[in-house]
């Protein structure tokens, strides 16, 4: 059965792609076999697995809003084990046509279901607000993981995630659980060293031991729509994600 793994935050900006994206091509280069769900209209998950969103005919808006089943909308990336679906533009508007039909929070849920035999993990990038389409990442997961930024407004919003999860939980989905927080965006200064303490201060053991720091090749890589450990294998980034993925792994 695969982990389904989503990663969220309201908050913008926050490294939810870069963390999404390079835990699930460190898991596939490990010979899993993952999937990657792209939930935001951005598309920035897809193009950082170097798939241009405007060119996929078929993408997750289909399965949410016209019922294909996921398998139809998947495609390879140039990544072995690495698989993806893709997001489109009119995600935007996903939510809107689906405000009178009902389970609307369970579509991806129930496309998915058939999928969980088929990977060992399926990791979903989740826009930056908490509308339907996060909804429906929630409600499909069993698992979330929360990329907090090291600055000084990283626990800003998350209270208001963290009540979000609990209601998704009582309501919509009981096996959802935190896999945990991961700090992304780490400088060596005093204010950021703060911000560690504080997270850790607060959420302690649901906070991952990794930090990832702030890394130009981890900014750079997106646009040659490569993950970190295909762009630059070597990189304070690329270690830092391989360590947050044996982290991800050995909890899971
Ligand atoms: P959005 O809310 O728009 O979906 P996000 O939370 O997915 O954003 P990312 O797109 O992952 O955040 O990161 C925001 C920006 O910061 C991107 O340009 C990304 O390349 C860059 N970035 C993310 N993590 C790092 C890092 N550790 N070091 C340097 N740059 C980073
Ligand atoms: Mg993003």
């Amino acid at each position: 059965m695969a982990r389904i793994i989503a990663v969220a935050n309201q908050k913008g900006g926050v490294g939810k792609t870069t963390t999404t994206v390079n835990l699930a091509a460190c898991l596939a280069d490990e010979g899993k076999r993952v999937l990657l769900i792209d939930m935001d209209p951005q598309g920035n998950a897809s193009q950082g697995v170097g798939v241009d969103k405007n060119t996929c005919e078929k993408s997750v808006y289909n399965v949410l809003v016209e019922n294909m089943p996921c398998e139809d909308v998947i495609q390879a990336t140039p990544y072995e084990n690495l698989s993806l679906a893709p997001s489109h533009r009119d995600l935007v508007g996903a939510a809107v046509e689906l405000v009178t039909e009902e389970r609307r929070e369970f579509r991806l849920s129930d496309a998915m279901a058939p999928l969980q035999e088929q990977y060992d993990y399926i990791f979903v990038d989740c826009p930056p607000s908490l509308c339907l389409l996060t909804l429906n990442a929630l409600v499909a997961a069993f698992e979330v993981i929360i990329p907090l930024q090291c600055e000084y407004y990283a626990l800003e919003g998350l209270s208001e995630l963290l009540h979000t999860i609990i209601i998704v939980r009582e309501n919509l989905n009981p096996r959802l659980t935190i896999a945990g927080i991961a700090l992304t965006m780490y400088q060596h200064t005093n204010l950021s060293k703060n911000v560690v303490e504080d997270v850790r201060g607060h959420l302690g053991d649901s906070v991952y031991t990794t930090i990832i720091p702030r890394n130009v090749s981890l900014s750079e890589a997106p646009s040659f729509g490569a993950p970190i450990i295909h762009y630059a294998k070597r990189s304070a980034g690329a270690l830092a994600y391989q360590a947050l993925a044996e982290e991800v792994k050995s909890r899971g």
